[in-house]
């Protein structure tokens, strides 16, 4: 039913990804679908705060963040071969909303917040991806 599934992951936030990628994994695997895994990075870009750091500040963060969304997907999902991770730059619900359009993903998985934010129901990106996304969500809860 479902072709392509894009999982989106704080790699700073377990709970990101604890419950949700094995979801997405699962459901990947029961409807031989694609599996994107993807993390955002904050541009630093043009911004006044980026002119602060090393001019490779940004490559490097991304080698890193890149290997450490590798080692995941190595790690927990059943078949890592068939897994792409991406990693992006910029305003986190509108780089998973471009990565979905781009990759032509027809369900996104994502887990709905972190713990620490109970008192919500969805967190900040969850509820703009859900509010805005031309495709299918499916939210998974901690
Ligand atoms: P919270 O602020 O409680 O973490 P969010 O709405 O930011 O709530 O997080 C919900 C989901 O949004 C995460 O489980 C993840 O799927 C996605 N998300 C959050 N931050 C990132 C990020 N940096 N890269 C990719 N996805 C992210």
């Amino acid at each position: 039913m479902f072709r392509s599934i894009l999982v989106p992951i704080d790699l700073d936030q377990e709970s990101s990804w604890q419950r949700a990628l094995p979801v997405a994994d699962r459901m990947a695997h029961d409807h031989g679908a694609r599996l994107h895994a993807l993390t955002v990075l904050p541009g630093f870009g043009m911004s006044l705060v980026g002119s602060y750091f090393p001019a490779d500040f940004e490559r490097r963060a991304h080698d890193t963040y890149a290997a450490r969304l590798e080692s995941l997907v190595q790690q927990h999902c059943r078949e890592p071969g068939g897994v792409t991770t991406h990693v992006r730059h910029g305003t986190i619900y509108a780089e998973i909303l471009a990565a979905a359009r781009e990759l032509d993903c027809d369900l996104i998985v994502m887990a709905s917040h972190r713990p620490a934010l109970a008192d919500y129901l969805l967190g900040p990106n969850a509820a703009r991806v859900v509010r805005h996304a031309d495709r299918s969500v499916f939210v998974v809860r901690g």
